[in-house]
């Protein structure tokens, strides 16, 4: 296959933690192309709970299995670490409604700065659709059970983190 038919995609998000709404969305998404970049974004707001270096090493640690995932980190536009890694194509996940309208609007300015690349949105199972870090984090927070929404591992690294 030459290099122009090759179907790079990347997944970039803040991944703080990285949950199994994340997994679902990288499961349904390797199928579909020849190599997946998630993607840890540096120049996000938040602030997150764990370190870069810890949120890479859950990143690698979830992605092992996955012959053509690979872990990485940007700093700067989504676009333009995509354009550096000739990707085509964004992914995000869509859980709600909710999650739409600044979906939308990250699509259509992505598109204004690099029109070959589209973002691509893939639906988790519905187990996932509430399901978010911060979520996830609150119940860790308060030492409740957040068994089913995250991979054992990192339920470990959050019960270390909250001391619970
Ligand atoms: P960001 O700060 O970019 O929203 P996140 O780590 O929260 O970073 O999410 C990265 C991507 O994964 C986003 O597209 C988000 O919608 C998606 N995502 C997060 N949680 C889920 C989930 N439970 N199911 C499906 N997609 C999800």
């Amino acid at each position: 296959m030459s290099e122009s038919n090759t179907r790079i995609a990347i997944y970039p998000g803040t991944f703080d933690p990285i949950t199994n709404g994340h997994l679902d969305i990288i499961m349904r998404a390797a199928p579909l192309f020849d190599r997946v970049i998630v993607t840890l974004a540096l120049n996000s707001d938040k602030d997150p709970l764990f370190s870069v270096e810890e949120r890479m090493e859950m990143m690698r640690r979830t992605v092992k299995d996955f012959p053509h995932v690979e872990a990485a980190k940007f700093s700067g536009l989504a676009v333009d670490f995509a354009h550096r890694e000739k990707a085509n194509v964004i992914i995000r996940g869509l859980r709600a409604v909710s999650d739409f309208e600044f979906e939308f609007q990250m699509a259509l300015m992505n598109r204004k700065q690099r029109p070959e690349i589209d973002t691509v949105y893939l639906m988790p199972d519905e187990r996932y659709t509430y399901l978010s870090s911060s979520i996830v984090k609150e119940v860790a927070r308060h030492g409740g059970n957040a068994e089913a929404f995250v991979p054992p591992f990192v339920l470990d690294l959050m019960r270390e983190k909250y001391g619970k």
